[in-house]
């Protein structure tokens, strides 16, 4: 199934292209008193909330996809979890301008990042560019979600921790700073267009994904070339931090990374998630700067 937020946190299904406006499914949800758990309490009820869609939606309101403000799937991850460095072809094209004085390591070594929680963001909510002095990339990525609480997982079991999959961006400003501070702007974690429930995509190791800007192809690879697997990324995160549902793992972008400028219109795709298109605006406190390049 295909699950989308829209709209001011209302619940979608994907039939036929259409979205199909299941939010009264949500009413089951368990009313949590403070403190909140980690994790997010829609993918931790996931399946519950999905049989209710399924019973609600032959009267479910029908919206076009173009019609809707897609919002990010999950809407509380504990953390969003980045692998830096996990394509061959990304590290073979990492120069001195991407490079920023960092050194460039084998992820085993390297490890993980964490870009904060507050910069998610949907497709519909665009990317609000700061810093436009400086370089800004995109960087498409398969994101896996996890559905379960793990921890020292498996290589063998991962793939049952993950509920679903979705596009993500994992948008960078280039520059000497640590890759949490520099990749957790607001609005520079982009989640979308939906969660596409994991039996959907039995086996995600060999996934077409593309990027283009303003209709030019920047990106294009297969998630098979990826150097740490998708169930190696989620034993190796697992023996470091405990995982909850609603977590997003972004598993790293394949080589042609490039610069991004407030007015173009990023296209992103990862076969059998879909597309999404995600605008990139100048942040409003930029707009001086802007105005002045
Ligand atoms: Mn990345």
């Amino acid at each position: 199934m295909k699950i989308c937020r829209f709209n001011g946190n209302r619940l979608g299904l994907i039939v036929d292209g259409v979205v199909r406006d299941v939010t009264s499914a949500l009413g089951g949800l368990p009313v949590q008193p403070w403190p909140l758990p980690l994790g997010d309490l829609l993918i931790a009820n996931l399946e519950s909330v999905l049989k209710r869609a399924e019973e609600v939606l032959p009267d479910a309101p029908a919206i076009p996809v173009c019609a809707v403000r897609l919002e990010s799937p999950v809407a509380n991850p504990s953390k969003i979890i980045g692998a830096p460095v996990n394509y061959r072809a990304h590290e073979a094209e990492i120069d001195d301008a991407l490079r920023q004085g960092h050194s460039v390591k084998p992820i085993a070594e390297w490890g993980l990042f964490l870009k904060a929680g507050s910069a998610l963001c949907g497709p519909g909510a665009g990317i609000d560019q700061r810093f436009l002095a400086e370089r800004t990339d995109h960087e498409v990525e398969l994101a896996v979600i996890i559905g379960r609480r793990g921890t020292n997982i498996s290589v063998n079991d991962a793939l049952g921790y993950i509920a679903g999959y979705a596009i993500g961006l994992d948008i960078t400003l280039r520059g000497p700073q640590f890759q949490s501070f520099r990749k957790s702007i607001d609005s520079y974690a982009v989640l979308g267009p939906w969660l596409v429930t994991a039996d959907e995509i039995p086996d995600p190791s060999d996934l077409e994904i593309g990027l283009e800007v303003d209709g030019v192809l920047r990106q294009h690879a297969r998630t098979s070339q990826l150097i740490m697997s998708v169930p190696q990324l989620i034993a190796f995160a697992s023996r470091f931090y405990t995982l909850y549902p609603g977590d997003v793992i972004m598993t790293g972008s394949p080589e042609g990374v490039g610069p991004i400028r407030p007015g173009n219109l990023i296209a992103a795709s990862v076969e059998r998630i879909g597309e999404m298109q995600v605008a990139v605006r100048a942040a409003a406190s930029e707009g001086e700067e802007n105005e002045a390049l």
